[in-house]
């Protein structure tokens, strides 16, 4: 099992700057995707956070990645704007597409934005957070595309689809309140990866051998991608994954996983997103206290026999952003590892890097 380490947020977000300039960012870019990866890293979401570094790198030596690119914005129709992000940084991409598109809310009251061709668009959380402080609800929707699929249809032994995210938020006081960001497979594959550096197994019921037969060792999906990932939910998780691939790929852009060419590292994400202004419902204020009303009738539910207590999406998040900021971010030696190893293929300095790194005392 590999050695973990908990560094300070402020650490990592150094490092991760560091990696990102090395491989091209300038200061901007650089600090607009550290931030994601390392506000990932802080709610939980490790799967992708810092140690998405590796395969940027190499998708920018495969020249599928391109630091610092202007993204195509078309004019709206409508309230429906597409933005061609040119494979540029997705973390940066997204929230460009996004202004571009929200620009239609004050006349339309909701925005409809298709983001095609992308670089990975990473925790898609980040955008319904994103959309609710500037007070909006929203809905978003990511296919992947540019790598074989990597989760097995509902009665499939092969893959079909990808992890096809989901995230959607309401606006309580500028903050995302509830936030359901979630794969439409048991779990995102970055898990997998995260789990076969630290040498764990995975829980039950994530993945399939190339039988089909579940499996809990993560090592040949995350080292050769030998089997697939589980959609959640049976029919019905594997039917909405589906319907993901419909709307950010079919609708909102060129090509679904059943068309784009396999390339060497590729994750290019299209990103089909719903952004609505509350108050052409009702006061802003009226649809918050309604949503805080419901969020509380949940959260007073008796818990399950060894449960502590009833959670709403988007309170682990709040729970390890606290945690994490007080008592620093895990990071596990292989994934560091990994990340100094791209940067070296950058003519990064290892030393000088890896001394940014600051581990936090427990
Ligand atoms: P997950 O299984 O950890 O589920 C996360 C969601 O479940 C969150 O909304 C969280 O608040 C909620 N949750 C967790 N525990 C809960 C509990 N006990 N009670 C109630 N709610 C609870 O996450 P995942 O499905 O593995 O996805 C991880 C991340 O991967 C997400 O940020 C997603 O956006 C990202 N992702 C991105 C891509 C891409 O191509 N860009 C692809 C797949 C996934």
């Amino acid at each position: 099992m590999s050695h973990m380490s908990n560094y300070s947020s402020q650490s990592v977000k150094s490092f991760a700057m560091a990696v990102l300039k090395g491989f091209g960012c300038n200061e901007e870019e650089a600090d607009i995707v550290a931030d994601h990866l390392v506000d990932a890293n802080l709610t939980g979401h490790d799967s992708h956070g810092i140690g998405m570094l590796p395969l940027y790198g190499e998708q920018i030596l495969d020249g599928n990645l391109v630091p610092n690119q202007q993204p195509l914005l078309h004019d709206p129709i409508g309230a429906i704007s597409v933005v061609d992000a040119q494979r540029g940084f997705g973390h940066r991409m997204a929230l460009v597409a996004l202004d571009h598109a929200m620009q239609c809310v004050p006349e339309h009251k909701v925005a409809i934005l298709a983001l095609r061709n992308s670089g990975h668009v990473s925790r898609v959380g980040t955008y319904s957070e994103y959309c609710a402080a500037r007070g909006y609800v929203s809905i978003h929707m990511v296919n992947v595309v540019g790598h074989a699929p990597i989760v097995a249809p509902f009665g499939a032994r092969e893959s079909g689809f990808s992890t096809n995210p989901i995230s959607m938020a309401m606006p309580v006081d500028g903050q995302a309140t509830p936030l359901l960001d979630i794969a439409t497979s048991t779990v995102a594959f970055g898990k997998v990866r995260v789990a076969s550096n630290k040498g764990e197994k995975m829980p039950p019921g994530c993945l399939v051998d190339e039988q089909g037969l579940e499996t809990l060792d993560p090592d040949p999906m995350a080292k050769e991608r030998i089997g697939a990932l589980s959609a959640f939910g049976a029919h019905k998780g594997s039917g909405l994954g589906i319907f993901v691939e419909l709307l950010a790929g079919a609708l909102a852009s060129t090509d679904t996983v059943a068309t784009m060419e396999h390339l060497p590292h590729g994750v290019i994400n299209n990103m089909f997103s719903i952004i609505i202004d509350p108050a052409a419902f009702d006061s802003e204020e009226a649809v918050a206290r309604r949503t805080m009303e419901f969020c509380n009738f949940i959260k007073e539910k008796q818990p399950a026999v060894g449960t502590e207590s009833v959670l709403l999406p988007g309170d682990t998040e709040l729970r390890n952003r606290q945690q994490r900021n007080d008592h620093g971010i895990p990071v596990d030696d292989e994934t560091v590892r990994q990340i100094m190893d791209i940067a070296a293929r950058f003519d990064l300095s290892a030393a000088d890097t890896a001394a940014l790194l600051s581990p936090v005392s427990q």
